[in-house]
Formats: structure tokens, sequence, C-alpha cells
């Protein structure tokens, strides 16, 4: 339940006291879950991936660990909070200026559309947190009127968003002003695959936040079936005739692959469609509509679809290629079992991928057995 929290109170992090004041008084008595989970770590200095719903109180979880870290004496900017746009911008600051209404912080806001030489006064007096767009304050920098390097503070708001074509190069561009610890904090209500690129070269070791899609293996049964790479297409013919498939999804780890499988998957006389990223964005939506209606019992598809997809009637995932980490494991396997529903996944491994399976076993903690001659409908 991503409402329920852990009955922390604010006093629990022992902000300062002036922090605190603000706090209450723009009214939050508790901290939401998504604080809960942020201000702890986010004080400790670790970087954060953090993903929870609208409305559930991002901005007051990177703001709280923004302005208690903040050190008033110091004339720097200390924090940036990058948004995509400038309303969001100015309501950010706004919420800034509040909880740190009794603290002496000075925010500034700059965003694209507004004077540059207005701003480059501005950035004359003292600035301690930076609240814009990117490409604004990456031209300010680069003119040297923006001194990041002692910015040891990067928040990043609808962070998906900013890591799109039109603000990722600035973005990429602005961190390398920064300190090389500095610490960054991505929040959003999404985050694509296209995330995950971005954070394996500018985040360390990043604490992973996820209120959104709570994917477990609990109630997934897991087997794998030693196999030889030319027999998968015999081996999944004879899973189709043995398990009772509600709906399934079957995943390769590429393009090609899918559009051949599925093609040997109609040809053995299975209903079947395929979908992944090289389809017309619109092709796909359709594809996915009518899965999702059950037009269609068998999916294959590419860890396009790993990610936050809730079709509840899924109860067989198939690996017909083993996925190359845990993470993708465990977002292709956590498509079946969904909210209490109990679910199968079946891994084809072939002798490379023999050690894979155990570094995912250890990795998330869980256990794959091989594949009994029968498998008891009960179980899924
Ligand atoms: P999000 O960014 O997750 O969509 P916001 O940060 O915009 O959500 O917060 C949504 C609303 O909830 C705002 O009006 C905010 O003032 C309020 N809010 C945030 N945290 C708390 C809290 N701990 N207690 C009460 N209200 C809160
Ligand atoms: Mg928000």
């Amino acid at each position: 339940d991503v409402t329920a929290t852990k009955g922390n109170e604010f006093e629990d992090y022992f902000l300062k006291r002036e922090l605190l004041m603000g706090i209450y008084e723009k009214g939050f008595e508790r901290p939401s879950p998504i604080q809960e989970e942020s201000i702890p770590i986010a004080l400790t200095g670790s970087d954060i991936l953090a993903r929870a719903k609208n409305g559930t109180g991002k901005t007051a979880a990177f703001c709280i660990p923004a302005l208690e870290k903040i050190n008033q004496e110091k004339n720097a900017i200390q924090v940036v909070i990058l948004v995509p746009t400038r309303e969001l911008a100015l309501q950010t600051a706004q919420v800034c200026k509040e909880l740190g209404k009794h603290l002496m912080i000075q925010v500034m806001v700059t965003t694209g559309g507004t004077s540059l030489k207005d701003d480059i006064m501005r950035l004359h007096q003292p600035v301690h947190l930076l609240v814009g767009t990117p490409g604004r304050i990456l031209d300010l920098t680069r003119k040297g009127v923006c001194i990041l390097n002692e910015c040891n503070m990067l928040a990043m708001d609808e962070a998906d968003k900013l890591l799109s074509q039109e603000f990722q190069p600035s973005v990429e561009q602005l961190i390398r002003f920064m300190p090389a610890n500095r610490q960054i904090l991505m929040f959003s209500a999404t985050f694509p695959v296209t995330v995950k690129d971005f954070r394996d070269r500018y985040l360390n070791k990043p604490h992973v936040i996820n209120l959104m899609d709570e994917l477990t293996l609990k109630g997934v049964t897991q087997y794998y079936a030693f196999v030889e790479e030319r027999q998968k297409v015999h081996c999944l013919n004879t899973l189709f005739s043995k398990l009772q498939i509600n709906q399934s999804i079957i995943f390769c780890n590429s393009v090609n692959r899918v559009e051949l499988l599925a093609k040997k998957i109609t040809e053995l006389g299975y209903s079947c469609f395929y979908i992944h990223a090289k389809m017309l964005q619109a092709h796909r939506n359709r594809v996915f509509h009518d899965f999702r209606n059950g037009a269609c019992r068998n999916l294959v598809s590419t860890d396009l679809f790993t990610r936050g997809i809730d079709i509840q009637s899924v109860n067989v995932v198939i690996n017909f290629d083993f996925p190359k980490n845990s993470e993708t494991y465990l977002h292709r396997v956590g498509r079946s079992g969904r909210f209490g529903h109990l679910g199968l996944a079946v891994n084809l491994i072939t002798y490379e991928d023999r050690f894979s399976v155990h570094k995912i076993e250890a990795e998330l903690n869980t256990e794959l057995k091989q594949i009994p001659p029968q498998i008891d409908k009960d179980i899924y």
C-alpha cells in the first residue's frame, strides 16, 4: 500500500530547528511514504533514484534534504534543482522558500524565456539554491556567472523528462561543472529503461526507491530447463502443450529474435502477438491494447515490455532468452504474479547462461528450480 507510512516523524531526522518550523508551518504533520523513504537516505549523502505516484510529496522529499544540507554561512550555490518547465521551477522554488522560511537561504529561479541579463545581475548576489531548467543554467554556467564547483547536490524532478533528447545533453554538461563527489537525487513517477544508461554513468550506487510498482517475486514459482539453442522452440512447444496458460509473455533478447520466434509460434498453431521498440508507436499501442483485452494468448517481447506493465491475467512468463542481469530478470518475471496472483516463470537456459543463473539467484535472494515433468496447476 503506497499510502501506508512507517509512522516516522519529521523530528526523527534531526533537522535544523528552523527547517522543522518551516515544515510544520507549511502544514506538514508527518512525512509521506516517499518522504520517509528518501529523506533519511538523502541526508546520508547517497544518490537516489526514486519513483512515486503523482501528488505524493516528491518535491519536499528532495527539498527538505537540500535545505538541511546547505551551509548558510557559505556564499556559494550548493544545490541545483533541475526541472523541465518554467512553471514547475517557480512552484518548486516557492516550496523551498516556504519550507526554508526561517532559514537564511537564498533561492533563485532561472529558466529560458526570461532576461539573461537580469539573471546575471541576480547571480552577483548570494545564491545558495538554484532552481531552473537545464538550458538556461548551462548558459549561465558557461558564461562563468553561475559557479557550480561548490554545488554538492543536484536534484532532478521529473527526471525522466530531463533525460529526454531535449534536455539530456545540457544536463550532462552541467554535471561536469559540479564536483566529482556531488550527490544526485532523481525523482519521477515514470522511469523508462532509457534512464538506466544515465544512471550507470552518473550515479554512484544509487539507492533505488520504487513506491509505484511493487515488483516482487513472491507468489511466482520459477523453473529452469537446460536446453541447447536449437532445442528452444521444441521446448517451448512442449511447454505450450503442458501448461495452462491464461496469458503469457515470452521474452527474447533482440528485436530479430522476437520477430522470428513469433513467426515460429504462429506456425506451431498458437495465437501470438509480438512487440518491440523498433515498431511504430501507434502499432505498439494497438498490440498492447489488444493483448491486454485478451485478443491473444501469447506475446513475444523484448525488454521494452518489462517495466510498469500490469496485466493481471498473465500467469506465465517464459524467458526464451535468459536476461543479462538480475534487474531485467526481476522486471520480466514480475510481470506475472501481480498483486497477490500466483504466477509461473520458466527460463530456458543454455550452457552459456549457467553462471548468470547463480548470479541472479544470489542477487535477488531467490531460487530457480529444475522444471519437473508435471506442474501442478494450483501453483499458477
Ligand atoms: P508530487 O511531486 O509527488 O506529485 P508534490 O510534491 O507536488 O507531489 O506534493 C503534492 C501535495 O502534497 C502538495 O500540495 C504538498 O504541499 C502536499 N504535501 C507534500 N508532503 C506533505 C506532507 N508530508 N504532509 C502534508 N502534505 C504534504
Ligand atoms: Mg512533482
